[in-house]
């Protein structure tokens, strides 16, 4: 069978793929026996076949691995913010609530030089603080995580398990209000005595302003410098997890408590930060400078 070479050579790439069938495979390969230019041209198609295998192939890949990433920075997205709703949630169950004074939630008994506080049901923790001249200021609160989840109560306080002397126990309602004397006798010059929050939260807010001010500052001035907006994020991160746990106020009768949620919070509030800071800033700017 003689069939012209140009034929054959069109057969060629399906013949490299073994994609012919057995008859059109009989007469190319009929055909190459006795024909060197097409056997030249089936080399050429040999070793020219696997780079554009190669050239579809690594693009494809890095698109798939792209696309991996991209899902998986989804993921950790959304855990980011699902953490973040449950420790808002966590610390808005657990806030202290703090409690009037009332006779009826808090009495003392006197046995052997000891004075115990006993508390009512509704209590479920307070703050016992000891001042100078046997003077001691108690604050009473409960929670709803600790009153319909865990059942607690708080029960019995005792003043001065050393047998110290109580002169006298004011009670604080946490409120800005003057304390109340509810045992013993008024220490000289305590009149209108009155126990003021912690406000040291005020001042870390506005350490956290200026460094955000001073790192925004330079990373806006040295724009290639991606660590630095990273750093500037810290700052920024303490104040919307502030924000978030204590609203607006920056006073605080539980400072430890407040300033361990922020702590805790400001992990996902970064995560979430430095996520949409790799999203929608680094490659943009990378890209401008690029050029
Ligand atoms: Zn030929």
């Amino acid at each position: 069978m003689n069939i012209p070479c140009a034929i054959i050579q069109d057969l060629l790439p399906l013949y490299t793929e073994d994609l012919l069938s057995d008859e059109s495979k009989g007469v190319v390969e009929e055909h190459l026996h006795q024909c060197t230019l097409c056997q030249t041209e089936l080399q050429a198609l040999k070793s020219a076949t696997p780079l554009p295998e190669d050239r579809s192939t690594v693009p494809l890949q890095k698109i798939q691995q792209r696309i991996q990433a991209g899902k998986m920075k989804t993921g950790l997205l959304y855990a980011a913010i699902a953490m973040l709703f449950a420790l808002l949630l966590m610390l808005w169950l657990t806030a202290p609530r703090y409690l009037e004074y009332s006779p009826s939630q808090l009495r003392f008994v006197e046995a052997d030089g000891k004075v115990m506080a006993v508390l009512g049901e509704e209590v479920t923790g307070y703050e016992l603080s000891q001042g100078p001249g046997g003077e001691y200021t108690l604050t009473l609160w409960n929670s709803f995580w600790d009153q319909r989840v865990l059942h607690r109560q708080a029960g019995e306080v005792l003043l001065n398990p050393h047998g110290e002397k109580v002169e006298a126990v004011y009670y604080s309602s946490a409120s800005g209000f003057p304390d109340r004397l509810i045992y013993g006798q008024p220490l000289t010059g305590e009149e209108g005595r009155i126990t003021l929050p912690r406000l040291a939260l005020n001042y870390y807010l506005l350490l956290a302003v200026g460094l955000l001010l001073v790192l925004g500052a330079m990373a806006l001035v040295r724009r290639r410098s991606p660590g630095l907006r990273r750093l500037a994020l810290v700052p920024l991160a303490y104040i919307l997890s502030h924000v978030l746990v204590l609203g607006g106020s920056s006073s605080t009768y539980a400072i430890l408590r407040d300033l361990s949620g922020i702590l805790m919070v400001m992990i996902p509030v970064y995560g979430i930060l430095w996520m949409i800071n790799q999203r929608f800033f680094s490659p943009k700017i990378s890209e401008g400078k690029n050029n």
